[in-house]
This record gives C-alpha cells, structure tokens and sequence, in this order.
C-alpha cells in the first residue's frame, strides 16, 4: 500500500462521514461563517452565527446597523473588520452565492481559503482549502514542507490525485483539529510509519535520554547530531538546542 494510499484508508476509517463543522441552512450563510471563521474557532462561529442568522435575513443584513452587528459577533476575532465584511458581502450579493471564484474572492474578508470552502461545500468542486490543521497535517506526512498555502494546495491536489477532494478536504481539517492537533496524540495514530512528528518525538526522547544518563558532554554530541539533522527540521533543531543551552548551564 502507498503512503497516499494508507492516508486516505486511515481517514476513511476514523472520519468516514465528514462534514462542515460551521452551521448553516443557507448558502449565503456559509459564505459569512466561513468569513468569520479566519482566527476562530468553528464552535464560537457557531454561537455567534446562530444569534446573527436569527436576526437577520440576507435582505436585512444590507441595512444593519454596523454596531448591532459587533455586538453579535464581538467573541470572533477582528470582529470589527468583520462586521463591515458581513454588511459588505450581504449588500454584494445578488440573492446567491454564485459557482465563481473571481467573485468570492472580490468580497471582503473573502480569500482563496474562503472561496475554496464555499466552492467545495456548495458547488462540489474539487477544491482543498488549506487551513492551518491541513498545513500542520500536511507537513508532518511529508505532503509538503511549506508555509505558501498555494503550494501545499497544489501539493495536496498532485500527491492525492484521483481522490475525492471533497471529501479529503474535511477529513484533513478535522483529523488536524482533532486528532492531529498541535500537540498531538499519536498513541494509536495508524500513520505513525510515515510521520514526521513521530520520528522527532522518538528521536528526541532518545537524546533527552542521553542526557540524563551520561554526563554534559553528551548533550554537545547530541547537538552536534541534531544540527546535521537540520537539514530535516531546522526549527525543531533550533528550539532543542536553546531549551539544552539553558538547561546545561544550570546543571553546571
Ligand atoms: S503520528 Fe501523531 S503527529 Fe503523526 S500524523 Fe499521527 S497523530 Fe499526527
């Protein structure tokens, strides 16, 4: 089996129905939950979605009071951006969201991310949106070592080639937001074989090992190793390195 392969196996098998994780019934309303979700999370878009859409219609939201709107949106982040986005994108909207991504992304607070979500959700393209949980997750698998959402998309779309990127775009997001999240739990993660994370775990429970078995000297050999090793993960390296200097000089 390809790594591509067990990936898309692994996520059938722990989220075989994935979905949406924002509440709406209608499309518009995905297009402003997705728009306040940028910086937040899902949970807290949804407490302040369900006061707003029960307030407000399309139509209505045109003509809001932009205050009205900050105070029902103020637990969102950048909440006064994004109520001057919600009364923007209500009055360019022409009843629907459109199939066009030029559109979307002339809105507001509505970037590629954005687009790619609506498009997907809606409009079953075939479309990744690469979030901060499909970035982390993408690069511990090895999909791609980059911080340009652009390349890891496309990245995404060339290594899962053939696949339904639909469905593949959730299950991404909530395998990164609730198994593979930040710091991660991968005791029973089946994809530990081809992870990058898991190896540096090992690799420096190895060292901090060494450490506390063997005497200081150790720690510069290890150092040493790590840094050859950065070629790899130079960031990891580098916090290591600090985190030891100062822990050295203490011993000392
Ligand atoms: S082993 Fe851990 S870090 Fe790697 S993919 Fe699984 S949960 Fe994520």
């Amino acid at each position: 089996m390809t790594n591509r392969d067990l990936i898309i196996s692994y996520l059938d098998e722990i989220i075989p129905n994935p979905r949406c994780e924002l509440n709406y019934s209608k499309d518009y309303e995905l297009l402003i939950a997705t728009m306040l979700s940028a910086q937040t999370k899902d949970k807290r878009v949804n407490e302040v979605t369900s006061v707003l859409f029960r307030k407000y219609d399309l139509n209505s939201l045109k003509t809001a009071s932009v205050e009205d709107i900050k105070s029902i949106i103020k637990p969102v982040g950048t909440y006064n951006k994004k109520a001057h986005n919600v009364i923007e994108i209500a009055k360019r909207l022409d009843g629907y969201v459109p199939n066009d991504r030029d559109f979307l992304e002339s809105l507001p607070g509505v970037g590629r991310k954005t687009a790619n979500v609506v498009l997907a959700t809606l409009y079953d393209e075939p479309y990744i949106a690469v979030d901060t949980h499909v970035k982390r997750v993408s690069n511990r698998l090895k999909i791609c070592k980059s911080d340009d959402v652009f390349k890891i998309e496309n990245a995404l779309y060339k290594y899962f080639k053939g696949a339904n990127f639909n469905r593949l775009h959730h299950q991404l997001v909530l395998f990164g937001r609730h198994y593979c999240k930040a710091i991660p739990d991968c005791t029973n993660c089946k994809l530990q074989s081809i992870c990058k994370k898991k190896i540096w775990i090992k690799f420096h429970i190895f060292l901090v090992v060494c450490l506390c078995i063997h005497n200081i000297n150790c720690f510069y050999m290890c150092s040493c190793v790590i840094f050859i090793n950065n070629i790899i993960c130079y960031r990891v390296t580098f916090r290591f390195i600090c985190f030891n200097i100062s822990n050295s000089s203490i011993i000392r």
